[in-house]
């Protein structure tokens, strides 16, 4: 079964109003028609900016970093989906380690993030991935397996069927450490299997899992070159074009 390919660039809390809009056009410029869907993930001041420089572009989508678990109301400094939803936005990232050890988010309420981005027909990215002592430990695995297991393995096999992976362990994120190819080939793997047995092999061939962590033009094409990794969720290097760009033309 083919997967959508997906390159999602993830620009944390970076580039100013004007300074995004510089940048999705310089994407936008570029990219004609890749092999992967591009994903656009600006901060919340300049998602109706980006989604202005994109509409016309089908190959670009929009996506949030983040969305409130509720609905509306009382939430000083927060963001609803509907919100997101008015200016554009169809992905929205979910559980990012950042977010993860910033705001102390945890399983139980990403899985109820998962089920309000999906009652509303949108795209949960769904990241995680393991800290560098769980990796030594060798436990590595069975991390993974917990948060898909207390996230999203709730999920009718329907609803699961709408939502993208990414495997991004922590070691790897902005510190320029990349897991090998074989690593990530080897979680992946991993995580088709558990979707397998949780669902079938169908859903589990059709799941889009990406990596993250120091993707850059240099090793995205060894990483992307593995058949169960289907992409990549990219930090740093999505903040400048040449890089972003050449990651895009990797596939
Ligand atoms: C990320 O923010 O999801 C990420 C993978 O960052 P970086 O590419 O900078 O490691």
């Amino acid at each position: 079964m083919s997967r959508q390919l997906i390159a999602a660039g993830n620009w944390k809390m970076n580039k100013n109003y004007e300074e995004g809009i510089a940048l999705a056009q310089a994407i936008s410029n570029a990219v004609q028609e890749p092999e992967a869907l591009v994903i656009l993930t600006p901060p919340f001041t300049s998602l109706s900016s980006v989604f202005e420089v994109i509409r016309d572009k089908k190959s670009i989508k929009l996506a949030a970093q983040n969305c409130h678990v509720e609905k509306k109301g009382a939430f000083t400094g927060e963001v609803s989906i509907d919100m997101l939803i008015s200016v554009g936005v169809e992905y929205i990232l979910v559980g990012h380690s950042e977010r993860r050890a910033y705001n102390q988010e945890s399983n139980e309420l990403l899985a109820r993030k998962v089920d309000l981005i999906l009652s509303k027909g949108l795209t949960p990215i769904f990241c995680c991935g393991e800290a560098l002592d769980i990796r030594e430990a060798g436990t590595h695995i069975d991390f993974v397996a917990n948060q898909l297991q207390e996230s999203l393995f709730h999920l009718s096999e329907e609803a699961f069927r709408r939502l993208v992976i990414a495997y991004e362990p922590i070691w790897a994120i902005g510190t320029g450490v990349t897991a090998s190819p074989e690593q990530a080939q080897e979680m992946h793997q991993n995580i088709r299997r558990l979707i397998a047995k949780q669902y079938s092999v169908d859903t589990a061939e059709g799941t889009t899992i990406l990596y993250g962590g120091s993707v850059k033009p240099a090793n995205a094409r060894d990483l992307f070159s593995k058949p169960d990794v289907d992409g990549g969720l990219v930090g740093g290097a999505s903040l400048k074009p040449e890089d972003f760009v050449e990651i895009i033309r990797s596939f």
